[in-house]
């Protein structure tokens, strides 16, 4: 085992979405029972891993297989939408060649990706408040994650990402490209945006982040690049300032506690009434004996609180806020109650898909195809950024004027720091070197 968790060290491999936790310490974490591949991909409009899954079943499996193996755990579970029917059948056929894996299929809601929900939709058990899936006996990793934890067994370390390019674009499409190469490039080769003044996000509608400028480069996480126009109500939404929201909290929340009753978190059983703490800070008072600020912590920010509620008030804005305000202030979280059940109507409360892109004005795009296809541009620059996973930056290697060959390692972690070593993703010259990234030019 210990060397399967130095190969995928030494490969500098992270979560690839959200926070970019290294793999390394989540597999190397302790002894888990479950090893669940997340294949929920459930923001809306992002198609890599359905598509890594149909096209490389078999290397999937395989790798899950040798991880349940060298983990000893008990069961190997790939966990996907039913409605992804090419990948879908492209495992069913697989994982008949391994006893101890199996394909768990679920409906298509928000958010089925969350950690939390899908230990409970795959194996039934409630992580406690502010727990990990570990705590149950479940490790829980991405798709996509997992087909780089087959190379890195191989030895090749982490270069190059998979990235959907969806929304206002000319032709959307999933590319593999290096890592470090500016989104510009992406859009473009999709064709480009269709609306005037584009804005991008760097992820789902839900959970990614906001950027202005295209001219970002492409980290470990950056699943997709969403292009839409810079008024529409996604965007709007995202920018919207906190006191404006808060301002229009006092006035509009109507204490119906639809946001409560939607709340994923919620619905596990933890106690996180998002719209209690809306009433206590609106009020900074509440007829709640048991709220406390101190819940924020509970929640994973999925904003689908917003889209329950009928004022289009934020509650995970707030929530957002409160877990900044509660940090500086050193107060920790002191929520560790562990469920025995889940909320009696969890099933009929989960949110359909289809639903929330309709809120979110996103239907014109939700049927598009964005499929896997060669990327068509020789990327001759890239910017690899030194901190793009969870932890510490990485230090850097090299100089300006070294040179450097694909898959070299040019930053790395310190021992015993939290994060990853980061690679060279073409071959060329360090062009420059500084606190924040290292650029590489082709030559
Ligand atoms: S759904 Fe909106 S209006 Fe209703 S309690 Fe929650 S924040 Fe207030
Ligand atoms: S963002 Fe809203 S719905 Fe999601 S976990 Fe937090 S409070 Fe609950």
């Amino acid at each position: 085992m210990s060397e399967l968790i130095e190969k995928i060290k030494e490969a500098g491999i992270v979560g690839a979405g959200g926070a970019g936790f290294p793999a390394a310490v989540k597999l190397g974490g302790g002894a888990a029972e479950y090893i669940i591949i997340n294949g929920a991909e459930c923001e809306p409009l992002i198609q890599v891993d359905q598509q890594l899954a149909a096209v490389y079943a078999s290397l999937l499996l395989e790798t899950l297989d040798y991880l349940v193996g060298q983990l000893g755990a008990k069961q190997g579970i790939f966990a996907i939408k039913e409605k992804y029917h090419k990948a879908r059948e492209a495992l069913e056929k697989a994982v008949t060649a391994y006893p101890k894996l199996c394909i768990k299929t679920f409906p298509s809601f928000y958010p089925a990706g969350d950690e939390q929900v899908l230990v409970y939709e795959t194996i039934g058990r409630i992580v406690p408040e502010g727990g990990i899936p570990l705590n149950v006996g479940a490790v829980v990793e991405n798709v996509e994650t997992l087909f780089n934890i087959h190379h890195a067994l191989k030895g090749t370390p982490l270069t190059e990402k998979y990235v959907t390019v969806n929304g206002a674009v000319r032709k959307p499409a999933t590319f593999k490209v290096p890592l470090g190469v500016s989104k510009r490039v992406l859009i473009e080769a999709a064709g480009g945006a269709t609306v005037e003044n584009p804005v991008l996000i760097d992820g789902g509608p839900m959970m990614g982040r906001l950027e202005r400028s295209p001219d970002g480069p492409v980290t470990k996480t950056t699943k997709a690049i969403l292009v839409l126009k810079g008024d529409h109500p996604v965007v709007v939404s995202k920018e919207q300032p906190m006191d404006r929201m808060m301002k229009l909290a006092k006035s509009a929340c109507c204490h119906c506690m639809m946001c409560s009753d939607v709340c994923p978190r919620q619905l596990l059983g933890h106690h996180l009434f998002p719209d209690k703490l809306m009433r206590l800070a609106s009020y900074q008072s509440t007829c709640e004996k048991d709220a406390a600020a101190t819940a924020a912590y509970l929640c994973c920010e999925c904003r689908l609180c917003e889209y329950a509620c009928i004022m289009q008030l934020q509650p995970w804005k707030l929530n957002q806020e409160l877990k900044v305000r509660l940090k500086k202030a050193g107060i920790a979280n002191p929520h560790h109650n562990a469920p025995e059940k889940v909320n009696q109507f969890r099933a009929y409360r989960r949110y359909p898909t289809d639903k929330l892109v309709r809120q979110l004005g996103l239907s014109e795009y939700y049927h598009h195809d964005a499929p896997l296809v060669e990327f068509p541009v020789e990327v001759t620059t890239v910017t690899l950024l030194l901190r793009q996973h969870f932890g510490a930056p990485a230090e850097p290697l090299v100089a300006a004027g070294d040179r450097v060959k694909k898959g070299d390692r040019v930053a790395a972690m310190a021992d015993g720091a939290m994060g990853a070593h980061i690679h060279a993703s073409i071959d060329g010259v360090i062009r420059g070197v500084d606190s924040n990234a290292i650029v590489i030019e082709r030559g």
